[in-house]
């Protein structure tokens, strides 16, 4: 304890933590210089550092908690070239990995001004201007999409928490409001059945484990060779668990699976929801953005028949990580999912003369909250929707070249496109394809061409399974990627697999080594 008297010290007290504006002037500088330097660089760098994890815990260094502190601008300085030097760019333009895209500039410099201010968006009365923000980043996504603009909806995370909120809202609005107090009765609703496609993301068995219905409640539904839900299937699993006395509650409906990018027939699901009385969310986590195109696919736009969607703002709207935002058709559905009124807040009484405020830790999981609406909404302003309209598009078309460029190729088999997700694989042009010996080389040789080809650091996808087929999996959320970037990708992937091949083919398949 510190001694009577010393508080006396306190007085013009300046802590360890605080800077001098002039400090943080000069060293903010310095650092928005490096940015700048950086973002200028990317088309050059090596995609990754092509380090093992110990390789790069060398580089950290293992040194134990500091006991005490380092200059601001120093740390910095050493922090920019951690992160510079030892980062996996999915900023560069030939990043197609995954479901990740390169993100705006304009959201880093949001997310500086957001974290300066540092309001927190869980009440009205803490966040007034930033609160109003999300509501209106939450109206110009349900716009972008076609959705009622009257909806409840809010930022989270990323995809996965958005559809958690889908899921929980479905929950309670269809289990009753037992649910929140009781917890699921099944002795009382019967057996909740949740039905998808085999294909939905994994969030689905997180939701069901997390949320007490189980993994074993998901009925996956079987899709067709497009890997679309087959809706025969899911109406015949709805009418027999309903005849064996089973709670079928929900269905999700997937707009961009994340495999192949397929989407499902979303308005003949919205009108089996309709008829059977269950809710209807659809995970358009990848693809829900693709609904703004002029030409996007009716069952595409059917996804504004959803009861609930779950959407990607650090996906295809190029906001940086992280942002997620889900929407509810009736907003009420959100408060009787998650409001409560613990005692400690005031905001619904201070305000209960005016027009209620949107108090956002009453409509999802969150309390505290940041300001992730910023950089997503400085985005929707700096492009306007017609901005959004064209590089979604033109991700699109340059993966359906993609698709074309590896189809005219020899040594390439195309599989599928659609959205901006291409699959394909190497197959050597001397390689007599066709027995079972053949195709389990093929996994193996683009398996390891895959590895090369990520540690490389020249370009960068991931790979998808489809049946028993390994494949090489570009997905192109990326409004940096020009076209020479495409162009280039097919001779980069067959040099490696010529490399690989050649290596390892007598290993694996004696008779045509
Ligand atoms: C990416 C993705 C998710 C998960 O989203 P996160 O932002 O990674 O949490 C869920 N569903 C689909 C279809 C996705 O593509």
């Amino acid at each position: 304890m510190l001694k009577q008297g010393s508080v006396e010290a306190l007085r013009g007290r300046v802590a360890p933590l605080e800077m001098s504006p002039d400090d943080f002037r000069e060293v903010g500088h310095q650092l928005i210089d490096h940015i700048a330097d950086f973002l200028g660089s990317l088309p050059a760098r090596r995609l990754g550092p092509g380090k093992t994890p110990a390789q790069i815990r060398t580089v950290l260094g293992d040194a134990s908690l500091p006991e005490n502190g380092t200059p601001a601008d120093k740390l910095l300085e050493e922090a920019t070239n951690l992160m510079f030097d030892h980062s996996m760019f999915n900023g560069h333009p030939r990043f197609w990995g995954y479901i990740t895209s390169s993100a705006a500039p304009i959201g880093a410099l949001g997310d500086l001004l957001a974290s300066t201010v540092n309001a927190n968006v869980g009440g009205w009365a803490l966040s007034p201007i930033q609160s109003e923000i999300e509501a209106q980043t939450v109206r110009w996504i349900a716009e972008l999409l076609g959705y009622p603009s009257d909806c409840g909806g809010l930022l989270v995370s990323g995809g996965n928490a958005a559809n958690f909120v889908g899921f929980l809202a479905a929950r309670r609005k269809k289990l009753g409001a037992d649910v929140r107090t009781k917890g699921v009765n099944i002795s009382s609703t019967g057996q909740p059945r949740v039905y998808c496609s085999a294909e939905t993301h994994t969030w689905i068995e997180k939701a069901a484990d997390q949320f007490g219905i189980g993994t074993d409640s998901i009925r996956w539904i079987a899709t067709h060779d497009s890997q679309k839900m087959d809706l025969a299937a899911l109406r015949q699993q709805i009418e027999q668990d309903k005849t064996n006395g089973d709670t079928p509650f929900l269905v999700v409906g997937t707009a961009g699976s994340v495999g192949v990018g397929a989407v499902d027939d979303l308005p003949r699901i919205a009108a089996l929801c309709r008829e059977q009385d269950l809710w209807f969310h659809v995970d358009g986590a990848y693809g829900g953005f693709a609904a703004c195109l002029p030409d996007a696919p009716p069952e595409l736009k059917g996804l504004n028949e959803a009861d609930s969607i779950a959407v990607d703002p650090h996906k295809w709207l190029y906001s940086a990580l992280e942002a997620g935002c889900a929407l509810v058709r009736d907003p009420q559905d959100l408060l009787d999912t998650f409001e409560y009124h613990p005692t400690y807040y005031k905001f619904e009484e201070e305000q209960a003369a005016e027009e209620a405020p949107i108090n956002y830790h009453n409509y999802g999981p969150q309390n505290s909250r940041g300001f992730r609406a910023l950089k997503v909404w400085l985005g929707l302003r700096q492009v306007g929707k017609n901005g959004y309209i064209r590089m979604i598009s033109d991700d699109i078309q340059l993966s359906e070249h993609l698709y074309h460029l590896v189809e005219i190729h020899p040594n390439f088999e195309a599989f599928t496109q659609n959205l901006s997700i291409t699959t394909f694989r190497y197959v050597p042009s001397n390689l007599a394809t066709g027995s079972d010996e053949t195709e389990e080389y093929l996994n193996t040789l683009n398996e390891k061409l895959l590895t090369e080809l990520q540690n490389g650091g020249e370009a960068f996808v991931s790979n998808a399974v489809i049946g028993d087929t390994y494949l090489l999996r570009a997905c192109i959320v990326n409004f940096r990627t020009a076209l020479e970037d495409i162009e280039a990708l097919p001779d980069i992937v067959s040099s490696i697999g010529s490399r690989v091949d050649a290596a390892i083919r007598s290993e694996y398949l004696k008779t045509q080594a």
